[in-house]
């Protein structure tokens, strides 16, 4: 149906209008009285001309219509022998008259088209400017979410009327619409979305509506529409905004279409990142379980099979292999798994408020036995915040950093837990210096790699998997954190764990159980 009421804009510009005329006609009438004693009737008539030159370049077709005519009724009226009335009493004032009247609406047809060609090019150098500046912020756009606002508001910018944007939701194949539409508009959206072309008024299609419908996107190559959108209180003859609208749409059905592709492409890569990992996994246990439970059996077999015949000190030797054996193939399993875990979801982690300074306790109570010499010297900043985090996690990787500096280190090991404040937050820092070898320059981009082990380790005969330092970093990662190392000037190691502190406490200090 079409909406024949104004609309207050409408109303307030034909009101605009009309005052408009009148004042051109007015002003004409008045410059006509002051220069009658002095001219000819034909220089007043040019001056009715001119106004309605002025009135067809600044009204509307029927404004400047009228102007010509009420042009020729007043010099009629004001000037044509005999005045003040609607007379004419000689045929050449008739035919000046009727001259002027064709002149005029031949002027004002000229007039007219040059301001409807003049307002198109306006129109269309706008629309141009619109669609380059939304390819430039729909190619910053990473979410269909961002595509959507953007969308919604370059169409509430192009038309006037009521738009709707309808994504097509990837799981259910339906049209998410945005709020309580009308039926009508339901249908056309999704009647627009089965048959893939544009549904409306001047369309060949659904022509009695007085709206657009408009598929985001092409059938073709496989490709799926994206969604519709439905722009309304449009005209049937106005070709040129339906072409805008229309490549407004496949601009917004391109970019759709590079987030769905580039999320596939995600996807596909982190699916071979986890089948990439499970083949290390595999090699992993191929290679590094197999001598350490080659070890195992043989001893143990050794034991069985020859128990009478071996001496206490060979029995002695035979069980202390079989106990390092075995706690290096637990460590290497532990290890191994909880990379696998971590690199498959972070849902892995059980965060709670925890408290840094009871986790070091902890830790420190369980690799005492390592640390026979008590060569960890820990330093605590006081009065910490909480940190929410899996403590078992994060008391893993302070674990492992600690027992690399007790086996890579014959000297004291400094334990420090500090805050500091950057641009983005504040983070807690926990460090574990050393004296050690250090890490030669060439291993600093690799040492963090699963399996990777420092050449000083390899030569030394060192045991070790090279798992360790590839689960701290998994581990700091997941807490959305860091852990670097940094090379110490005067020889060692430095690794700082960075984790984020979020700005709210369970409860204020003084207040904690
Ligand atoms: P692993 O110790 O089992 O070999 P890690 O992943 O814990 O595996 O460590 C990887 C390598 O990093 C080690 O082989 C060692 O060369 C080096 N490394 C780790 N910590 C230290 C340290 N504190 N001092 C010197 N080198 C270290």
């Amino acid at each position: 149906m079409k909406n024949t009421a104004l609309s207050p804009e409408s109303r307030q510009q034909s009101l605009k209008d009309g005052f408009l005329l009148l004042f051109l006609l007015s002003a004409a009438t008045l410059a006509c009285l002051l220069l009658d004693p002095y001219v000819s009737l034909t220089s007043l008539s040019m001056l009715y001309v001119l106004a309605v030159v002025l009135a067809s370049y600044k009204l509307g077709r029927r404004e400047s219509v009228l102007a010509a005519f009420a042009a020729v009724v007043a010099l009629n009226f004001f000037f044509v022998p005999p005045r003040w009335t609607f007379q004419v009493e000689r045929s050449e004032h008739f035919i000046a008259l009727l001259t002027m009247l064709v002149l005029a609406l031949v002027i004002n047809h000229l007039a007219s088209g040059m301001r409807r060609e003049t307002e198109m090019a306006r129109l269309n150098e706008r629309r141009a400017r619109q669609l380059q500046n939304l390819a430039i912020a729909l190619a910053d756009a990473d979410t269909p979410q961002a595509v959507q606002r953007l969308t919604q508001s370059a169409l509430d910018a192009a038309f006037n009327g009521t738009n709707i944007l309808a994504l097509l939701d990837a799981d259910t194949k339906e049209l998410d619409f945005p709020t309580a539409l009308s039926h009508v508009v339901q249908d056309g959206l999704r009647c627009c979305l089965k048959e893939a072309a544009i549904l409306g008024a001047g369309t060949g299609r659904w022509t009695e509506l007085d709206a657009w419908y408009i598929p985001l996107g092409e059938q073709r190559q496989g490709r799926e529409l994206s969604g519709a959108v439905c722009i309304q209180t449009v005209a049937g003859d106005d070709e040129s905004g339906r072409e805008h609208a229309v490549a407004l749409c496949s601009m917004v059905a391109q970019s759709l279409w590079r987030l769905r592709l580039s999320a596939a492409m995600q996807a596909a890569q982190n699916e071979a990142q986890r089948q990439q990992l499970q083949g290390i996994f595999l090699a992993a246990i191929s290679h590094d379980l197999r001598t350490p439970l080659a070890v195992v059996v043989g001893a143990a077999s050794a034991l069985q099979l020859q128990h009478d015949k071996l001496s206490m000190l060979e029995k002695q030797r035979l069980l202390t292999s079989i106990v390092n054996e075995a706690g290096h193939l637990a460590n290497l399993t532990e290890n191994t798994l909880q990379l696998v875990r971590l690199s498959n979801s972070t849902q892995a982690l059980t965060r709670d408020w925890e408290s840094m300074e009871e986790i070091i306790g902890s830790v420190l109570a369980r690799i005492k036995h390592y640390d026979s010499g008590r060569r960890i010297v820990s330093k605590v900043q006081y009065s910490l915040p909480l940190v929410r985090v899996d403590a078992v996690l994060i008391s893993q990787l302070i674990g492992n950093l600690l027992e690399n500096a007790l086996k890579y280190t014959d000297a004291t090991i400094h334990l420090v837990v500090s805050l500091e404040t950057q641009a983005t937050g504040e983070n807690m820092l926990v460090a574990v210096k050393d004296r050690g070898p250090g890490i030669a320059e060439v291993e600093l981009a690799t040492i963090f790699d699963a399996y990777s082990r420092g050449d000083h380790s390899e030569r030394s005969g060192q045991r070790g998997s090279g798992l360790g330092l590839a689960v701290c970093r998994a581990i700091a990662q997941a807490h959305g954190g860091s852990l670097i190392l940094r090379r110490r000037s005067g020889g060692g190691s430095s690794f700082i764990l960075s984790l984020p502190l979020t700005l709210e406490q369970p409860f204020t200090l003084g207040e904690q159980p």
